[in-house]
């Protein structure tokens, strides 16, 4: 699904050096690696704050805790996304409330969101999944109205760019109240080992996530609200620092093997590709295609002829068992629970050649020419 082994030996010599500095310099923890890539990073985004994190999952959680909310408080998401968007709502005994997702994009149905807002919602989650922006214009004004918090999951769209009806264009992670993200290895911007980050352009929200993060000190051995431990280390950040400097130019290569991909597979009879949303790019970490039969014996078949493939998710969380307690069936949600039998997610990354998308999209028309 991903060659981190080849990127790797490109930018081998800058990441070893980045490496090696911080042995020398033994700043293991919060050292310059880690600031320098803070700033660059806001400064790439062009956001206010960037505070690191240990990993993604705890950014969600630790943007959570800094907003504040009382027990059995409601927070609007999907049911068709990575578990740990879901899980640290659980975790903090807060209710998920779930709305169906946008056929097309995978993101959050616009259209469904009021009719979910009760006076206990207290912030709405868009996850901009697969590479593609939420329609965070239309999500910001639905929670302005309502006077609701907006956190971006913005783990699978780093480097996206959404543009408003007026033409001003934003990163995705810096148009809601405060965002998360996360450095896992296959990210697109990622990491060596676990980390993460929050962004946000608001003052008093960063502090309170820099206490949070910090044992809920501000002061050492003083503590002002009960926190957690989540740093994102320096030897990542050193590792980090060599990547940023590259996503623009990875997040093209792997826009160039979508377009690849895209022109192999545009019309094949029962496969769908991407359908690109009209006000964001698309930074492809994953390139999903919906298979509108036996989904399962084509990811076999591929499989056979040595072409990973993944399902990006098999079962939405409503339908988890982890999450019964709170009364969803299936039916609920249509969507994502169709999708969910028709999404298959094909090798993407940044080292993908023409030939090897020949391969995969070779057989995949093989498969579908004669069914198995
Ligand atoms: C990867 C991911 C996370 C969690 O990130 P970790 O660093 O693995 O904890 C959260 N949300 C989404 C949508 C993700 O893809």
């Amino acid at each position: 699904m991903v060659d981190l082994s080849t990127q790797y030996q490109q930018i081998k010599q800058e990441v070893d050096a980045g490496i090696q500095e911080v042995i020398d310099t033994t700043q293991f923890i919060n050292g310059t690696a880690t600031k320098t890539f803070a700033t660059a990073l806001s400064n790439y985004l062009n956001v206010k704050h960037v505070i690191p994190c240990a990993n993604g999952t705890d950014a969600l959680q630790i943007a959570l805790m800094a907003l504040d909310l009382q027990e059995g408080d409601e927070i609007i998401t999907i049911p068709f996304t990575f578990v740990a968007t879901v899980e640290v709502v659980a975790l903090l005994k807060l209710v998920p409330v779930f709305v169906d997702v946008d056929p097309d994009t995978f993101n959050i149905d616009v259209n469904a969101i009021e009719a979910k807002i009760t006076p206990r919602t207290k912030a709405i989650i868009p996850v901009h999944l697969f590479g593609q922006s939420a329609d965070m214009e239309k999500i910001m004004a639905i929670a302005a109205k309502h006077n609701i918090v907006v956190i971006e999951d913005n783990a699978q769209a780093i480097g996206c760019d959404y543009t408003f009806s007026d033409g001003t264009t934003k990163k995705t992670g810096t148009i809601g109240h405060i965002a998360t993200t996360s450095f896992y290895p296959t990210k697109n911007l990622g990491a060596y080992g676990d980390g993460g980050a929050l962004f946000t352009n608001d003052d008093e929200l960063a502090k309170k996530v820099r206490i949070i993060c910090d044992h809920g000190s501000a002061k050492k051995y003083y503590y002002d609200s009960i926190g957690v431990n989540s740093r994102l280390d320096s030897m990542q950040a050193a590792i980090l620092n060599a990547k940023l400097k590259r996503l623009d130019t990875y997040n093209d290569k792997r826009q160039q093997a979508a377009a690849l991909y895209d022109a192999q597979l545009a019309n094949i009879p029962g496969i769908q590709i991407p359908v690109r949303a009209q006000n964001a790019t698309h930074v492809f970490h994953q390139y999903t295609i919906r298979v509108a039969e036996n989904r399962d014996a084509l990811k076999e078949h591929l499989g056979a002829l040595g072409i990973p493939a993944m399902i990006y998710y098999p079962v939405p969380l409503h339908m988890s068992d982890a999450y019964a307690s709170y009364g969803y069936a299936a039916g609920d949600f249509p969507v994502s629970e169709k999708i969910a039998h028709e999404v298959l997610s094909l090798p993407m990354h940044t080292e993908l050649d023409e030939e090897q998308i020949q391969f995969i999209c070779q057989a995949i028309k093989s498969f579908i020419t004669v069914p198995a």
